[in-house]
């Protein structure tokens, strides 16, 4: 079922847009089950659950590992040898931190803004007028250690499309003057996460680069 799931979603995925499979919760047999069928982008949202995943499956050739859910400051060293992409930048105070790890590990780790854009109060993330502020300050110019490499949001979890799709377009709006006002000569600014298994064709419609499925793919998530 695995299999299944997986090859059934990229066989409708546009050129230019990634599957990250999110396996938190999931065992690393589900992984291997997933890589079997040529998945090589996972995400994980707990630094205590990557680790020992990480550690478990280093015999896999090609597999990267995205970092998708609230990350502690103190947790980051953790990760930082490894991480291929933060999507959870949801903080400058968090980005300072992954410069300071990425730096002692010798990498540049490529990071996206997260956008709060959705209507719940309890989502992390910077708003896009906070987000602009944040590329104003220039502050992320000393950052040699972060790759500022896009932006990711969640939209508010609904059953109404409009308001996703409204949600989702916003962010995508945030990613494009962001792009022409300060990245338009780095073609690393490339990625807009944005989807989960309830709304990824909505958020595809509006311009996403990589889609983030959990339950459609691994099923109701085995522990918490
Ligand atoms: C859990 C999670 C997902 C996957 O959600 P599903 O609804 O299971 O597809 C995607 N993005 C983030 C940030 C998550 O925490």
């Amino acid at each position: 079922m695995i299999a299944e799931e997986i090859q059934r979603i990229t066989a409708q995925l546009p050129h230019g847009v990634r599957l990250v499979a999110v396996s938190k919760y999931h065992p690393a047999e589900a992984i291997r089950e997933a890589y079997a069928a040529g998945q090589r982008l996972f995400g994980e949202s707990h630094a205590q659950e990557i680790q020992p995943k990480h550690e478990a499956l280093s015999g896999l050739e090609g597999l990267e590992w995205h970092f998708i859910g609230h990350l502690q400051t103190n947790k980051v060293k953790y990760i930082a040898p490894y991480v291929g992409l933060v999507h959870s930048g949801d903080s400058p105070r968090l980005l300072a931190e992954i410069n300071k790890q990425a730096q002692k590990a010798g990498r540049t780790i490529p990071c996206l803004l997260q956008l709060h854009v959705a209507q719940e109060e309890t989502k992390f993330g910077f708003t896009p007028d906070e987000a602009m502020a944040y590329l104003d300050s220039g502050e992320w110019q000393s950052l040699t250690g972060v790759q500022l490499a896009g932006v990711m949001a969640m939209a508010t979890n609904t059953d109404d499309t409009e308001v996703i799709r409204n949600d989702f377009s916003r962010a995508r709006r945030f990613f494009e003057t962001a792009r022409n006002r300060y990245f338009a000569n780095d073609e690393a600014f490339k990625e807009l996460s944005m989807g989960m298994s309830d709304d990824w064709h909505i958020a595809i419609d509006e311009g996403s680069t990589l889609i983030r499925i959990g339950t459609q793919i691994f099923g109701q998530r085995q522990y918490t």
